[in-house]
């Protein structure tokens, strides 16, 4: 027998304001998008009706659920509703279809109906709200005013689509339709949460991370991205670009004063940023920057950034208070990895000037070698975020534990123990080193990833088959108790 098929209805939102012209392109951009967004999350046998005023995605019943939890997340969508879809003759048919379906429903709840209508008929809506309102009362109690079951009924010429629930897509502008720009990310919460928003308004994007701590700082940088991307950036594929900073972060270090360190680093990224944007053919790059959140970023010190940049900064955060944004990455699902990565990853300076005077900023900035931020520009490496490939961190990770391979858990002795899994908490690690046989591979496993990651870097560079178990004993936990 044929599986059941579900429709669901989705509302464009602002691309309906468009002109026609503009409207079909934005149009076309947005069924490109959702269909990659369908595929990539291996909904099948789907069908896209494109209606001009509305779409309809048809998909086997037992993937509606999953097909609603992709759809929310494909730009430009406003709000979907798992639709009932019917044809009728009369009014009566609708009476009789809506007790059908939502007798039950309504069943010792109370309830209001409400009906739009595009064409021609014999009846005005609010005689169809009256007659299935009067229906559905046989069940239910009429409140108008706070109901617990809304019933809409949208009549189109003999077509009519009843549903009940309403679901928030994310809005915005179908992502490609606004060009394109570099976003400037280190791994914490703001840079995501600023990608996300640029991206909301149709502007998709490659992303930079100026490396000051080398692999680990990288791979922080590419959980984060990566979370984001794998549940937003469908339709396209963005480029990562990792530009080795440590070079020119000595030179600042060893030739200007530490209260400068923080501002002046800054400007050098915005003509990294500037130099590399230009390279790759986008017109700006983007920042996580917010009014006052920390020293180099002061409305005035933001002021001495902005003569540093060469070409145009988007600083969609500007105006963002530090729980606006903290509550938006939880939405948008990069939240948890950006804690992990805050947690391990610190790098702090002591006593920064909070109103640098530019004048001495640009002498400050006289003594530095130009060479190196050229270097390090063209020596970067780019690839794709998807698919970055295992040897950008080292082949460092894996995501199983491979066969015959014993599990080294790192965390302190106080965590629940990994059945199997011989514990040396990373503390003692160093003097543990000695026991190790080289001639076994060793799985490291800490809390989230990050720590063992770094011993087993070290152990690789000691002569050891070591690797560290991605995503830490949160997901090793979580996947035995699931198989
Ligand atoms: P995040 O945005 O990752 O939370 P942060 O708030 O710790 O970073 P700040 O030093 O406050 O970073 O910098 C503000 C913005 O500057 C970041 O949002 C990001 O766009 C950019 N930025 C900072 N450091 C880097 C870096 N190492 N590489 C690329 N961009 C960076
Ligand atoms: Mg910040």
């Amino acid at each position: 027998m044929a599986e059941e098929r579900r429709t669901l209805l989705i509302r464009l939102g602002e691309l309906t304001l468009k002109s026609k012209r503009v409207r079909q392109r934005f149009t076309l951009r947005l069924l490109q998008n959702l269909k990659a967004a369908l595929d990539a999350e291996g909904i099948r046998d789907y069908r896209v009706i494109n209606e001009w005023s509305r779409l309809f995605v048809e998909v086997p019943e037992g993937q509606e659920k999953e097909a609603r939890e992709v759809l929310r997340r494909v730009f430009g969508i406003a709000s979907l509703s798992p639709v009932e879809v019917m044809y009728f003759r009369t009014i009566r048919d609708l009476e009789n279809f809506a007790e059908q379906m939502y007798a039950l429903l309504v069943d010792g709840r109370t309830f209001a109906v409400r009906v739009k209508r595009v064409g021609r008929h014999p009846f005005r809506s609010i005689d169809v709200e009256r007659l299935v309102g009067g229906r559905l009362a046989r069940y239910g109690t009429v409140d108008l005013e706070n109901p617990e079951v809304l019933v809409e009924i949208e009549i189109r010429e003999h077509q009519a689509f009843f549903f009940v629930e309403r679901i928030a897509g994310p809005g915005g502008l179908p992502l490609g339709t606004e060009g394109k720009a570099l976003a400037l990310v280190s791994g914490g919460f703001d840079s995501a949460v600023a990608a996300w928003l640029m991206m909301k308004r149709g502007v998709a994007l490659d992303f930079v991370l100026f490396n000051l701590g080398g692999p680990l700082h990288l791979k922080g940088t590419l959980d984060v991205v990566q979370t984001l991307c794998r549940r937003w950036c469908y339709g396209t594929d963005p480029v990562f670009h990792e530009v080795d900073f440590r070079a020119v972060v000595q030179d600042l270090h060893t030739r200007v004063k530490e209260n400068y360190w923080n501002l002046i680093l800054k400007r050098l990224m915005y003509r990294a940023a500037a130099r590399l944007a230009r390279e790759i053919g986008v017109p700006a790059v983007v920042t996580g920057e917010s009014i006052g959140q920390v020293s180099s970023q002061t409305f005035v010190n933001l002021t001495v950034l902005e003569e540093a940049a060469e070409v145009p900064v988007f600083r969609p955060l500007l105006t963002y208070d530090k729980q606006e944004i903290i509550d938006l990455a939880r939405r948008i699902g990069t939240y948890e990895v950006s804690a992990a990565v805050a947690e391990y990853c610190q790098l702090v300076a002591r006593h920064p000037v909070t109103r640098a005077n530019p004048q001495r900023v640009r002498e400050l900035e006289e003594r530095l070698n130009p060479e190196l931020l050229a270097r390090a520009v063209k020596e970067r490496r780019s690839f794709p975020l998807r698919a970055a490939p295992a040897e950008v961190l080292g082949n460092v990770e894996v995501d199983t534990v491979p066969e015959g391979a014993v599990i080294l858990d790192v965390r302190r002795r106080a965590d629940p123990p990994i059945p199997g899994a011989r514990r040396i908490p990373a503390d003692r690690f160093r003097e543990a080193v000695a026991t190790l046989d080289p001639s076994v591979p060793y799985v490291l496993v800490c809390e989230s990833g990050y720590r063992s990651f770094e011993l087993a870097r070290d152990l690789q560079q000691k002569g050891f088959r070591a690797y560290s178990l991605k995503g830490g004993a949160r997901w090793l936990l979580k996947h035995m108790s699931s198989a």
